[in-house]
């Protein structure tokens, strides 16, 4: 059984067939998926399917390149979300500093707010880092660390910086960018960190897996990226997809 830890099935890109793509999801051996919220209105439509789709779960919170669709009132709006069936974690959150869509300080502002919303509201979080991964662990470590957990998403440091998240109790988001060739750190990370602290992830329908990279990713894809971390581990995939089906069982809070 595969779950996919990180979609975007509300995306423009399934608007012609998305029914078609979610209703095949299951002959590929994917049970569960978490469509993750982005932007303001991204969130809104990912509520939608969700309710729509008894296997899909959902999160509430702005991406950091979408952070100035937030305000005060929203806030409060995104804590009454958080409390709605289904919303499984706080996310994506967390600084985008190759975009920067708003500034580093105001990104940080709105980053370190959600953490502490769902502190309050006991959820995990789903972290997106690009190109902040000192900053992002610093904050992480600062203001979150060893309450409700969360994961790294599309994990993208250094092999000694995952070991400090695992460390922390976070888990790292390992999907398409795996199987790329020129990819080296990413494998070693997947191949040395302990398997309990790994789920994966397409962040579809971004980052799909050879041999289909710059096409358009689904979940159904996932079986190539549990196949990377096998061969990396010298371990079955049967292994790999079992346990990182648990792992984010674990982390989402489901059973
Ligand atoms: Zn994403």
């Amino acid at each position: 059984m595969i779950f996919d830890s990180h979609a975007h099935y509300d995306d423009k890109q399934f608007d012609e067939d998305r029914e078609e793509v979610l209703l095949h999801l299951k002959d590929a051996g994917v049970e569960r998926v978490v469509n993750i919220s982005n932007g303001w209105d991204d969130m809104l439509r990912s509520f939608v399917l969700i309710e729509k789709y008894p296997f899909m779960y959902g999160t509430a919170g702005i991406h950091p390149c979408k952070v100035s669709d937030l305000n005060e009132e929203r806030m409060e709006e995104l804590r009454q979300y958080c409390r709605r069936d289904k919303i499984v974690a706080v996310g994506e959150i967390g600084l985008d500093y190759y975009w920067m869509t708003d500034p580093k300080e105001v990104q940080r502002e709105w980053f370190i707010r959600q953490l502490r919303l769902a502190k309050e509201e006991n959820l995990p979080v789903v972290i997106h880092s690009r190109d902040a991964s000192q900053d992002t662990f610093d904050i992480m470590k600062a203001e979150h660390a060893g309450t409700t957990g969360g994961v790294i998403h599309c994990y993208s440091g250094s092999l000694e910086m995952a070991r400090e998240y695992v460390k922390l109790g976070y888990y790292l988001g390992i999907g398409g960018v795996v199987t790329f060739k020129n990819s080296k750190v990413l494998k070693k990370v997947a191949a040395e960190i302990p398997l309990e602290h790994i789920v994966v992830e397409t962040d579809c329908p971004y980052l799909a897996p050879t041999p289909h990279r710059g096409k358009r990713n689904s979940s159904a894809y996932l079986p190539l990226v549990i196949k990377e971390i096998a061969a990396l581990r010298d371990i079955s995939p049967e292994e790999v997809e079992q346990a990182t089906y648990e792992n984010a069982c674990r982390l989402y809070g489901l059973q």
